[in-house]
Formats: structure tokens, C-alpha cells, sequence
């Protein structure tokens, strides 16, 4: 070969050397253009590379090309380099010459030396991406924790975090998908669906699966609307070419990385976007939710009383704390409502702090159950003692409506403390649902039976309906303080006039009315007016414990000279009564 030719020789293996050399995958393009001088130098007619993973690629001819030039005209195979890997992939590389032309000695050396340099860097190459593919993919070729872990790890290097928000997501419901269509259209469905979001997020960020159905991601936070259209539902077809769609949505938490984020390790980003999206997926604050630190603060509330509830309930830490009822025309006590609390570390804990927590499983079912036990003791010992006794309501949480022993376990511990039923009550919520209702209608025509009083609570907020009250037979309604007009409401208000026809309603249908959270003498002299007989709050007391209940029940009196000539009048009229 002359000076001119080994120049240009050296030249191209330089080139290629340069071109395989690069990290990130190298631009096949400038490498056929390597290839196509190195067979134009040598009179070669073509020039192919070939990759196959693995034998069995090999044997079904799956092969991957890597570097193919061919000027057209036929030829000979006249050289051919492979290298096979311990995990059997393989690499072979050949170049073809016209019949009849052959290399020099020389020549065949040189074309020796690049096909060998060709075959090693692919392989190396190949072993690159695929251990990129085994460390940083999951076993169905998703991006893994992993390769999550390292970008996070590369914005933070960049200090670019503030840039992105970072979020994990559930697919909602989509046990019901591989129920409906099978497990290999559910992998598909998924497999489109994550690259719907991939498609949007592209260069901007990284998304990947966490295993199962729940996923992460993190984008550029100019993306954050699109993002969510995905997890609010995409139509995603589930068979090739057909128009077949199904409707594929996430429960997702979303975390929008703040300055504050500051000196915080990149990987504590999942600390935030996990539980958040376990948040979403309870569905208590809609299915796409921000993390804030109230919600992780309430969280952490949520497990602690969870998980010091059974020792509490042991250690006897619940009281019942009784709120009279009390009869506003003659300023008597007519009853009582049982309201639960907690001793706990030094503190009264109120039921808003813990209740709304044990109703989220079934632990309120136990404590509910504790309350009635307690209160029928309370009340066998009055008995007992020959006391005046009222009767006592006691609150059911909802969720005990589906238990179907429930009416058996209620009048069995009734009866256990040989209470004569007229002296129970048991308040019950409206519900929404159809089965909710039927339950409910099963359970207290059931306690009516039995002649255990049942009431409406809270009615006013929510969805009172009026079915609710018509369908089942109640026998008291309880008024929530929301319909109760305020102090300063002028007669004619809206307030005024749904109480009063509330009232008027609940009369006529026959039920007994008591209007809850009555604070002032005005509200108490609305009740009269509207002919509501009794009223419970904290006018007359707020709940207060056993001992000082057991005041009010031998006293059963209270003392309402203090009010108005006018209502003094009123009340020695005497209005229709009903019995309570
Ligand atoms: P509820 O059944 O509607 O009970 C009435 C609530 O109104 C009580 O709150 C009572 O203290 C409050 N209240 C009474 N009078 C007034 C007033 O004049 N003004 C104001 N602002 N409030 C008044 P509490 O004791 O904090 O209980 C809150 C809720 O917790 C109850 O509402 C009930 O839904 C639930 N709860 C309490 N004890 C139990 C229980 O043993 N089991 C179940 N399932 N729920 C309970
Ligand atoms: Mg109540
Ligand atoms: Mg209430």
C-alpha cells in the first residue's frame, strides 16, 4: 500500500475508534461513513456487522445490524472476524470483494485490524447497554428504582430540583381491568398507558415503575397540567386494530420541589411522593393530591392513635361524658346523649381527634360497642340505686351497619344489664348510598321492634333527604346546629324558615325533635316558638362526666327565671306537649 493509502488507513481506524468510543451510544450514521472509506480504500463490495443477543436470536435469526454499507455489486466473502460472549452473544463482522480481486498480504492485515477493532468495541458496547438494561430496568423493561435514584442524584448535582416536581402514581381500579380483558392486555394497557406519560414527559424528566401498578416520576413542573390530564383518565386501545378502548386513570401524589428543599438529599423526594399518593389512593382528598406538611402531620396522627388504640381500650382510657337533654318549656332534663372521651396523656383527647381515624377501618365498631357496655352499666347502677333515670342516647358510627350480628350484639348487651329498652337510644347518621340505606332501614326498624329508640343525627348537613326520613321509622330527629339561626339572623332569614319548617315536617310525620348545639337564650326561645321541645348544648351544659351527671339527674330542674317576662309567659301557656 502506498504512503497516500496507509495515511488514509490510519485516518479511518482513528475515526472509528473515535466514534465507538463515545459513552452514550454512538451515531451510526458517521460510523457507515467510516465504513463505506474503509471499503472504498480496499476495493470491498460490502461491509456488514451483525448482533445477536444469544444463541437462540442467532437460531431464529433476530439479528441487529450494525453497521451495513453495500456499493451494489456482488462479491465474495473474502474476510470474516466474531467474537461470541460467555453469555453466548455474538458479534461478526464481514466484508465482501469482486470475484477474482483479492488483498494484498498487507491489505489483509490492515482490514484484519479494523474488523478486530469493529467486533471488540461492539461488544463492549453491547455489554454496556446491557447491563444498563439488567441494572436500571425491571424484568419487563421498565425503567427501575434505580434509574430513578440516578436521575434524581443528577438534578441534584446540576442544582436543577426547583425545576421539577416529582410525583408517584396507583393505577386506579386496574385489578378490574386484568379481571375484565386478562393479564397480557392488562400489561399491555399499562405498557401504553406509561408510554402515553413518556411520550409527554420525553427528555424532560424520567418516569418509571416501581413494580406492580404504581409508578414514579419527575418532570419539568411547566409539564405538570399534562401530566395530570394522564392521570385524570386517557382512552388507551387494548387490541390492535380495533377501536377497543378502555378508560385507565391514577390515584397520584405530587410533590412541587420548592426552594425549602434546599439542603435535603435528592432521595428524600420519595419520603414525600409515596405517602401522598397512598393519600390519593384512599380517595379522602380527591384522587390527585399535593404533599403538605399538614397532611403528613395528619398522617402521622392517623397511625399513631391506630396503633395505641388496642392498649387504650385496655388501659381504660374512653369515658363516657353525658350531655343533658333538656326540655325548654319546663327547664327539665329529659335525657341525655352519650359522647365519648378520651384520657390519654394527661389530656381530654375530643372526639374529632380520634374518632374520624378509628372510622377509617373498623376499630370504631369496638370502641362504639365499649360506649353502650359503659353507658348500660351507668344505668343499671342508677337503677339499682333507685334513681330517676332518663333515657340515654348512644352514637353508632356507620360503619357498624354492615355487621350483620349487629341488632343481636346491641340488644344482647342491653338485655345483659337487664335495661329496660325505653332507656336506650342509639343515634345513627344518614347515609348515601343505596346499600347504605338498606342497611340502615334494616337496623332500626329492627331496634324499633325491640323498642329501643333510634334518632337521626346531625340532620342538616350532608344529604338529608327527606326518603331518609319517610322510609324509615325513626323516632327522633336530632337537629345539627347548622340549621339553628344565629343570634343576630333576622326572623325572615333562610335559617329561620328551614327550621321551622324542619321542625313542622318532623312533627307532622310524627317524630320526636331535638335541636342540637343550642347556645343562647334567643335560640332557646326559637325552639319554643317553632314548637322543637328539646333542646341540647351548651345553654343548659356541655358534656360533663358521670359524677356530675348523677347531680343533674337528682336535681332534674334547671333554673329559668333568668329568662324573659315574655318567655315566662310563653312557657306558663303551656304548648302542646310531646312526650320525650
Ligand atoms: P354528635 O353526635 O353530633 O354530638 C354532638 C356534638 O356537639 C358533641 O361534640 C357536643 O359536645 C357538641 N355540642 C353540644 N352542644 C353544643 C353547643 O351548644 N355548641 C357547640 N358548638 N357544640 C355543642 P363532641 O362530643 O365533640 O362529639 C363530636 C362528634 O363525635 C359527635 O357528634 C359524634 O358524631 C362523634 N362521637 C362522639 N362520641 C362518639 C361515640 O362514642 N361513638 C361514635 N361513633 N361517635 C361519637
Ligand atoms: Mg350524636
Ligand atoms: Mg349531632
Amino acid at each position: 500500500m502506498d504512503e497516500k493509502k496507509t495515511a488514509r488507513y490510519y485516518e479511518l481506524l482513528e475515526r472509528m475508534i473515535d466514534e465507538m468510543s463515545v459513552t452514550d451510544g454512538y451515531d451510526r450514521t458517521k460510523i457507515v461513513d467510516v465504513v463505506k472509506g474503509i471499503c472504498e480504500l480496499f476495493r470491498l463490495t460490502k461491509a456488514e456487522t451483525e448482533f445477536y443477543r444469544s444463541e437462540a436470536f442467532k437460531k431464529r435469526g433476530e439479528v441487529e445490524r450494525i453497521s451495513d454499507y453495500d456499493n451494489g455489486k456482488s462479491g465474495r466473502l473474502a474476510m470474516q472476524r466474531r467474537m461470541v460472549s460467555k453469555t453466548g452473544s455474538s458479534v461478526i463482522s464481514s466484508v465482501y470483494m469482486e470475484e477474482g480481486d483479492e488483498l494484498t498480504p498487507d491489505e489483509e492485515a490492515k482490514v484484519d485490524i479494523l474488523l478486530r477493532t469493529m467486533v471488540s468495541f461492539i461488544a463492549r458496547n453491547r455489554l454496556q447497554n446491557a447491563i444498563e438494561q439488567l441494572g436500571f430496568h425491571d424484568e419487563e423493561g421498565y425503567p427501575n428504582m434505580r434509574s430513578f435514584m440516578r436521575f434524581l442524584d443528577k438534578l441534584g448535582l446540576e442544582g436543577k430540583m426547583r425545576e421539577y416536581t416529582a410525583c408517584c402514581f396507583n393505577l386506579r381500579r386496574f385489578g378490574l381491568v386484568n379481571q375484565q380483558f386478562g393479564r397480557e392486555v392488562g400489561d399491555l394497557v399499562i405498557k401504553k398507558y406509561f408510554n402515553i406519560l413518556k411520550g409527554i414527559i420525553g427528555e424532560k424528566g424520567h418516569v418509571i415503575r416501581m413494580g406492580g401498578d404504581n409508578f414514579a416520576a419527575i418532570f419539568k413542573s411547566e409539564l405538570t397540567d399534562q401530566v395530570i390530564e394522564v392521570f385524570k383518565g386517557v382512552a388507551v386501545t387494548y387490541e390492535p386494530g380495533t377501536q377497543k378502548r378502555v378508560l385507565i386513570s391514577s390515584a397520584a401524589g405530587l410533590y412541587k420541589i420548592t426552594d425549602d428543599f434546599g439542603e435535603q438529599s435528592p432521595r428524600s423526594i420519595m419520603d414525600m411522593i409515596f405517602p401522598t399518593m397512598h393519600t390519593a389512593k384512599s380517595e379522602t382528598n380527591g384522587t390527585i393530591v399535593y404533599y403538605d406538611e399538614q397532611m403528613v402531620a395528619m398522617r402521622d396522627h392517623t397511625m399513631h392513635v391506630r396503633e395505641i388504640f388496642p392498649k387504650a381500650i385496655k388501659n381504660g382510657e374512653f369515658h363516657v361524658f353525658y350531655q343533658p337533654k333538656v326540655d325548654v318549656t319546663w327547664g327539665k332534663l329529659v335525657g341525655a346523649e352519650a359522647l365519648c372521651r378520651w384520657f390519654h396523656d394527661g389530656r381530654i383527647v375530643p372526639p374529632m381527634e380520634f374518632i374520624p381515624v378509628l372510622e377509617q377501618n373498623t376499630d370504631i365498631c369496638k370502641l362504639d360497642y365499649l360506649m353502650l357496655e359503659m353507658v348500660c352499666k351507668d344505668l343499671r347502677r342508677w337503677l339499682d340505686m333507685g334513681r330517676r333515670v332518663v333515657r340515654v342516647s348512644v352514637n353508632l358510627s356507620r360503619k357498624n351497619l354492615t355487621d350483620v350480628d349487629l341488632l343481636d350484639n346491641i340488644i344482647e348487651i342491653v338485655d345483659r344489664y337487664e335495661i329496660p329498652h325505653e332507656f336506650i337510644e342509639i343515634e345513627l347518621t344518614e347515609t348515601t348510598t343505596d346499600v347504605a340505606f338498606r342497611d340502615l332501614k334494616r337496623v332500626v326498624t329492627g331496634l324499633e321492634e325491640v323498642g329501643i329508640a333510634t334518632a337521626v343525627d346531625d340532620f342538616g348537613i350532608g344529604y338529608s333527604s327527606l326518603t331518609l326520613l319517610q322510609d324509615i321509622p325513626w323516632k327522633v330527629l336530632k337537629i345539627d346546629r347548622s340549621f339553628l339561626p344565629a343570634d343576630e339572623e333576622k326572623v325572615v332569614s333562610k335559617n329561620h324558615m328551614m327550621f321551622k319548617h324542619v321542625v313542622s315536617m318532623a312533627r307532622e310525620i310524627g317524630l320526636e325533635c331535638v335541636t342540637e348545639g343550642v347556645e343562647t337564650k334567643k335560640q332557646v326561645m326559637i325552639l319554643r316558638k317553632n314548637h322543637c321541645h328539646v333542646a341540647q348544648g351548651f345553654f343548659f351544659d356541655k358534656p360533663m362526666p358521670v359524677e356530675e351527671f348523677e347531680g343533674r339527674i337528682d336535681k332534674p330542674m334547671y333554673d329559668l327565671s333568668h329568662l324573659s317576662e315574655e318567655w315566662r309567659f310563653k312557657a306558663d301557656e303551656g304548648p302542646a306537649r310531646e312526650k320525650v
